[in-house]
């Protein structure tokens, strides 16, 4: 079995139905604070199968000792955390409670339990601003810009130190981190999305709530920036693609012979700019998304893409899905559910 916390959310929910389909048996711990359960009602609904889910906090020591001596867990893959740059600078205490806090707790309860499989959702702003893209895992750390990258980093430095302190004893910590990139898109059946709180700070889900009439038109953040067309270029990432990556992940682990601390980009290699990206949605779905050029937003890079040499080398896993499928899916996904998972 799987445990798979902050699994209602975005990305679990999609790693969730990739992990259902593939015949694992599927354990998720979320406290719904930036989820409802309905994404897993529909998860089972596509899968046709059953998972298990419990409501609970990743700092509740105790709840996870108790999950961990209840259920057969054989890894976990963590995604629990919250997420939002700007909340994270008027919140630092929060972000630093759950993120790191939380991450040590189940790391703690994991060693308890003898359990010593975990995937870890990093981001590709632990690259920092110092770095020129492709960003490459061989690069060092560079300088996080904001308590939410930072928390990033950090639960990467202990987890590595933990590996490494564990390394040479009867139950080694077995660790991949994963940089994501710019996940976008939803599952084609239209069932599940994202579903931000509020208005969305990212681009994909701004562009789709302004086409479904929730927004009355984008800002583009800087048009004179040193790409093609002068707007801010990112790695999109289908998140069908992006949860098959953990698949990639955790069945590499399964197959180690001896614990690793592994680091791999999850991202498509290829850039695509903020018109790029408004113009493929237009096209493709046939709506118009008015926009403003507007101020560059701070602490925004030019360019960000990955190196997938790697996690095609070594996980066997790489992007399949394209930008038309990603503005496609998103769009069937939010024009079928004005509102999210709320009715
Ligand atoms: P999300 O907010 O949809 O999912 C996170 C889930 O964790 C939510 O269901 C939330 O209810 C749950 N959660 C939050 N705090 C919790 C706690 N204390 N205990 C238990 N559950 C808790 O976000 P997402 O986009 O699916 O992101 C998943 C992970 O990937 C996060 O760690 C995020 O930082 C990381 N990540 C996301 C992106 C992105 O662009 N979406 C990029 C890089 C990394
Ligand atoms: N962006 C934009 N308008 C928005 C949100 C984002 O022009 O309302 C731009 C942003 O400046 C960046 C790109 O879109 O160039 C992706 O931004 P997002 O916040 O989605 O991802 P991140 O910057 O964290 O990679």
């Amino acid at each position: 079995m799987i445990l798979v916390t902050g699994g209602a959310g975005y990305i679990g929910s999609h790693t969730v139905l990739e992990l259902l389909n593939d015949n694992y048996k599927v354990l998720v711990l979320d406290n719904l604070s930036n989820a409802s359960v309905e994404s897993l009602q529909r998860v089972e609904q596509i899968s046709g199968r059953k998972l298990t889910f419990v409501q609970g906090d990743i700092r509740d020591e105790a709840g996870l000792h108790e999950l961990f001596s209840a259920y057969p867990i054989e890894a976990v893959i963590h995604f629990a955390g919250l997420k939002a740059v700007g909340e994270s600078v008027e919140k630092p205490t929060e972000y630093y409670d759950v993120n790191v806090n939380g991450s040590l707790c189940l790391v703690r309860a994991m060693q308890k339990a003898g359990v010593s499989k975990l995937v870890f959702s990093s981001s590709a702003t632990v690259y920092g601003e110092e770095a020129p893209a492709p960003y490459k895992e061989s690069m060092p750390r560079g300088t996080t810009t904001n308590p939410y990258g930072t928390s990033k980093a950090m639960v990467e430095q202990i987890l590595t130190d933990i590996h490494a302190a564990s390394k040479n004893t009867a139950n080694p910590l077995d660790v991949t981190l994963l940089r994501y990139f710019n996940p976008i898109g939803a599952h084609e059946s239209g069932l599940i999305g994202e579903d931000p709180q509020g208005i969305p700070n990212n681009l994909m889900p701004y562009i789709s709530q302004v086409a479904v009439g929730r927004l009355p038109e984008l800002s583009v953040f800087g048009d004179d920036y040193e790409t093609s067309d002068g707007s801010g270029v990112r790695d999109y990432i289908h998140v069908v693609d992006l949860a098959k990556g953990h698949l990639a992940a955790l069945n590499k682990m399964f197959s180690n012979k001896e614990a690793e601390c592994a680091i791999y980009n999850l991202g498509s290699g290829k850039g695509t700019s903020v018109f790029e990206l408004v113009h493929a949605f237009e096209h493709e779905n046939g709506v118009k998304i008015p926009y403003k050029v507007a101020p560059r937003r701070a602490g925004d890079l030019a360019t960000c893409y990955a190196a997938v040499d790697k996690a095609a080398k070594e996980l066997n896993w790489r992007t399949e899905k394209t930008i038309k499928d990603m503005v496609r899916d998103t769009w069937r996904w939010q024009s079928n559910n004005p509102n999210g998972y709320k009715k």
